[in-house]
């Protein structure tokens, strides 16, 4: 394919564009300037590099990673590390992003993209995708909680009612072990839901979201390629 069709095709720019940028040498295949923008590259084996950054053909990216405590999941921040400085700089090339937010002290399952659309779907709240938590909280969970999630609680501050949840108990005492599982993705949605039933979570870690399930071969802070398997069941 031309090194012109290439970069626009991936969104760089026009093909006008990318010729003035070719002769300006932005444009490097192998780390050898090309000045002519219809020079041919292999997109399985060139390695092509736009303003001295890496770009990948393939348009689109899906990872899995179980978000370590203490990461932001966000693509850039001034105080902390974020989700995407763990990734390897070949994958940081296809511009990812995580889909949702898990707060920084969450674990667990976290999807980091780049499909803009996949992402938007999958955090619409008109479509209403499950996600299902591990949570320790530090005092009892009743039966009564159970029937207070799934009738929906009242987030204070918001004055929000939630939509019916799922708390499974896994063990109740001080601390209690249980799953939850929610259709919507306010902020602190776990965390506030315990506190509308007086109690108050000590631990949180994300096991699924829709179709997709933590791989539990991946230690904290690690990630993975989903496989086209997954893409496709979370389309
Ligand atoms: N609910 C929370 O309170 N925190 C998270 O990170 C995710 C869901």
């Amino acid at each position: 394919m031309r090194i012109d069709k290439f970069l626009s095709n991936i969104g760089i720019g026009s093909r006008k564009q990318i010729k003035q940028d070719a002769k300006k040498g932005h444009i490097k295949i192998n780390d050898e300037v090309i000045k002519d923008s219809s020079k041919i590259v292999d997109t399985d084996t060139d390695q092509v590099k736009y303003k001295n950054e890496i770009v990948k053909y393939v348009q689109y990216i899906y990872l899995m990673m179980n978000k370590p405590s203490g990461v932001v999941s966000a693509t850039e921040d001034n105080f902390d590390k974020t989700v995407i400085d763990l990734l390897n700089e070949d994958d940081k090339a296809y511009n990812p992003f995580p889909v949702g937010r898990l707060d920084k002290d969450t674990e667990g399952l976290l999807l980091i993209t780049n499909d803009g659309q996949l992402a938007h779907d999958l955090l619409s709240p008109r479509k209403h995708v499950d996600k299902t938590y591990y949570a320790e909280v530090e005092e009892e969970i009743t039966e009564k909680d159970v029937k207070a999630f799934a009738e929906g609680v009242i987030l204070t501050n918001e004055n929000y009612k939630t939509l019916p949840a799922k708390l499974q108990i896994i063990e109740s005492g001080y601390p209690s072990l249980c799953y939850v599982t929610i259709k919507e993705g306010k902020f602190h949605q776990v965390k506030r839901m315990f506190n509308a039933v007086s109690n108050e979570v000590i631990y949180l870690k994300r096991l699924s979201m829709g179709p997709l399930k933590l791989d539990e071969g991946l230690q904290s802070g690690e990630y993975r390629h989903l496989t086209d398997d997954e893409v496709e069941q979370l389309k």
